[in-house]
């Protein structure tokens, strides 16, 4: 439905347009029971909603710029899961990244603003790790790793998730957004 909801986006087929007040009809009031989560960043190039195509109800979103997740942020994903059993989690990251650069200008020995501190902080690791993988571009690179480290933090650190993991009932992946074009491209493992 992701895919299929970028492709919509893509072509000009998306159905936002239509989406009004009169799709908070009496099932959406009693409740909600969004198909994916996603983790995305705070750019404003880069609605989930618009770029899946996918109006209310649909989609249950965490966005902070550089889409990593504090406590908070963890405890959002593990909540639609446990309670309103989203069977999806995409964290979605995209190419020229401002949260993600400006990590990598302080790994390149640029002052660190301490109150951009908390944003960029845990987004270093990533840019680091990317630097020892063959890439044509490092600043997608770092992009890249960067979604799949949260998706693997998801993955293996949080006890809460093991359970649906495990089963089969949940499912976490990584995608990045391509800034020019829109394309969402799921992310390998
Ligand atoms: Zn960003």
């Amino acid at each position: 439905m992701l895919k299929d909801g970028n492709h919509a986006f893509l072509t000009g087929h998306g159905v936002l347009e239509q989406v009004s007040a009169d799709d908070l009809d009496e099932d959406l009031q009693a409740g909600q029971r969004p198909f994916a989560v996603v983790v995305g960043c705070a750019d404003s190039r880069t609605p989930p909603t618009i770029l899946f195509n996918q109006g209310l109800g649909r989609l249950f979103i965490v966005r902070v710029a550089g889409n990593t997740l504090d406590r908070r942020g963890v405890a959002s994903v593990v909540y639609a899961v446990k309670h309103l059993k989203t069977p999806l989690v995409v964290v979605l990251g995209h190419t020229g990244c401002g949260a993600v650069s400006a990590a990598a200008s302080v790994v390149d020995g640029a002052t660190m603003d301490p109150a951009l501190e908390d944003m960029l902080t845990p987004i270093i690791p990533a840019v680091i790790a990317a630097r020892t993988q063959p890439h044509a571009d490092p600043a997608v690179a770092a992009v890249e790793e960067n979604a799949r480290r949260v998706a693997y933090r998801l993955r293996t650190l949080e006890n809460a998730l093991d359970e649906p993991l495990a089963s089969g009932r949940l499912k976490i992946v990584a995608a990045v957004k391509d800034l020019r074009t829109g394309e969402v491209r799921f992310l390998d493992q």
